[in-house]
Order: structure tokens, then sequence, then C-alpha cells
């Protein structure tokens, strides 16, 4: 395809490169903005790696050229790209970079680059990474091979959700082939648990309220709580998907207790598009998973009333 072949030529003639991902990074975003890395070095460019979140999350760092991610912009760029990022308010930058390639699937995304590549029917943004490679006939060493890959376990749920097709198990296939240990993979993202999490999951879990005969489950998690058990923000992930996995619950609905208000993660089963009440609220992401802030708002009654006459209309 043309937009792909495009890109690399842009990414040929540049000499500076930034390479950036959204704010509270997740594998998906992690993974991609560090899988062009080596590739980028091979072909002796300057490369940053930046994410505007400090501390990076724990359970990331495994992936290959971790320890390059910095969250101070270079003085010069002839080309930045952005991964996984629906909207440019995500990446944590100030100013407009001169040149921007904008590579997601958010369905959701803004389109704000100057070339926009978005796919939102691959399952990661590491997927539309492997088929520009491809595309373009690079080699994969194998440190991009495991960043392309701890994202597509990661935003498939481990190979679990609908998303997940014969080209998504194709890839995986071939990254193996380029030097992926599954095994390795999967005990650095969920044999490390900490206990703190599973505090804050025993208190999270009291919360869970049901409505909608069940096919909408609340779960609350306080600041308190997370004192209380000293977990951090990265403890809170999961929570969401393990309440949609309740049998009657077609959509999930964590809300969070942060500084600038109370962030909404939304997580679907079969039917529900949860990415439009998450819009509705001025965020955004995916039909099955998406999220939102409200801003300036601390009442957790009042934010769940909201959503049940948002969730009513789609369960
Ligand atoms: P999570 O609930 O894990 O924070 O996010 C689920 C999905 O929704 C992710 O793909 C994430 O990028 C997106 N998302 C979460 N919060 C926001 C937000 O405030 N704005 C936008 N645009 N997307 C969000
Ligand atoms: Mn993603």
């Amino acid at each position: 395809m043309e937009i792909y072949k495009q890109i690399w030529d842009e990414i040929k003639k540049a000499d500076n490169i930034l390479l950036i991902a959204h704010i509270n990074p997740d594998g998906d975003a992690l993974g991609s903005e560090l899988s062009l890395y080596p590739i980028l070095k091979r072909m002796g460019k300057k490369v940053t790696v930046f994410n505007a979140t400090k501390p990076l999350p724990e359970y990331l760092d495994f992936l290959p050229n971790f320890d390059k991610v910095t969250n101070k912009l270079p003085k010069k760029t002839d080309l930045t790209i952005s991964f996984d990022c629906g909207s440019f308010d995500r990446l944590g930058l100030e100013e407009k970079p001169s040149f921007l390639i904008n590579i997601d699937h958010h369905i959701s995304n803004t389109n704000y680059g100057d070339i926009n590549l978005i796919e939102p029917n691959h399952a990661s943004t590491s997927q539309v990474i492997y088929d520009i490679l491809k595309a373009n006939n690079i080699d994969i060493p194998a440190d991009t091979a495991v960043c392309i890959y701890t994202a597509l376990v990661t935003d498939t749920g481990s190979f679990q959700y609908e998303s997940v097709n014969d080209k998504v198990f194709e890839c995986a296939a071939d990254l193996v082939r380029c030097g992926v240990k599954p095994d390795f993979v999967s005990k650095m993202l969920f044999q490390r648990d900490r206990l703190s999490r599973l505090r804050l999951l025993a208190k999270a879990y009291e919360t869970i309220e049901m409505c909608c005969e069940g096919k909408v489950a609340f779960v609350e998690v306080t600041k308190e709580m997370m004192e209380i058990t000293g977990a951090i923000k990265d403890d809170t992930d999961t929570i969401v998907n393990s309440v949609r996995a309740l049998a009657p619950v077609e959509v999930a609905c964590m809300l969070r207790e942060d500084d600038e208000g109370i962030k909404i993660s939304l997580r679907s089963k079969n039917y529900a598009d949860v990415s439009k009440i998450a819009q509705k609220h001025g965020g955004g992401g995916h039909i099955r998973a998406a999220g939102a802030t409200i801003k300036g708002e601390f009442d957790f009654e009042k934010v769940k009333e909201m959503l049940k006459k948002d969730l009513k209309e789609i369960v």
C-alpha cells in the first residue's frame, strides 16, 4: 500500500527522529515506540524515544531499550512519529512538531498528523508497525520483535479479543521466528505480580455494584484504597477487565479518583460500543475498551448516575 511506502520514505529522509506514544503508556504504546529504535539506529539515525510520563510502568521494564526512554525532548527533530495515540493532547507535547506521522489503531483517532495511518481493525498499533516493516522488506531484529509481540499480547488480552484473527497469529508466528520467546514475555508480563495490587483488588471488589439486570457493573478505586494498600496507578490497570469477566456483565466500568477528577475505564464484552460513551465525556478508545477523565468532578455517585443513563441505552 502506498502510505506504508510513503512512511518509510519519510523515515529514510530524516536524520533526527523522535518516537513518541501516549502518556501513561500501556504495553502497546511503549512497545510500539520502542520497536523501531534498533532498526533506526542500525540505519544511522539519531533517535529519541520520548514519553511524557515518569516513572514508566515497571511491568514493562523488560522491553529492549526500556532504559533509553526519556521525558526530555531533543533540541533538533526532523521527523516525529507518534504511536497508539488517539489525540494530540495525549502525547504530552506543548508544541506541534514540524512534521508528524501518526500511526494508530484507535477508531477515535483525530488525524492530528501530517501523515495519518490509522488501522482500526488491527489488534495493536505494533501490528501496524509490523505491516510497515513487511511492506518495505525490512528485517526484524529480535529486540524489535519482542516489542511488537509484547504490544500484541497486551492489547489482545493474550490473544483473546475479537481483534484476533489469522493475520494476528501469522504476525505472532513470524515474530517468534525473529527470536521472540513467548514464555519469557508471558512470565515478564504476568508472573511478577505485587502484593499491593492483590490487596487493592480485594478492596475494589467490595465496591462492585451491578445494575441494568446485571449487564453493567461498576467498581471503584479511591485514593484512600491506594494509600492503605500501597498500590500504584499501574496496579489498577486490569481491575476493570476482571469485573467484565463476571458472567452476566456486558459493560464493566471502573471509576478511579485521580488528581484532576474521576478517571473512567470502560470495557465491553460482546456488543456494546463503549468508545462512544468515552468520547461523549471527552475521552476515547476502542469499541471494547475506552476511557475518559471527568475533570473537576470527584463525586463517584454523580458520575455513576450519569454513566448509568448512557449505559442503559447500549446494553
Ligand atoms: P484505559 O481504560 O485502560 O485507560 O483505556 C482504554 C482505552 O481507551 C485505551 O485505548 C486508551 O488509549 C483509551 N483512553 C483512555 N482514557 C482516554 C482519554 O482520556 N482520552 C482518550 N482519547 N482515550 C482514552
Ligand atoms: Mn493500542
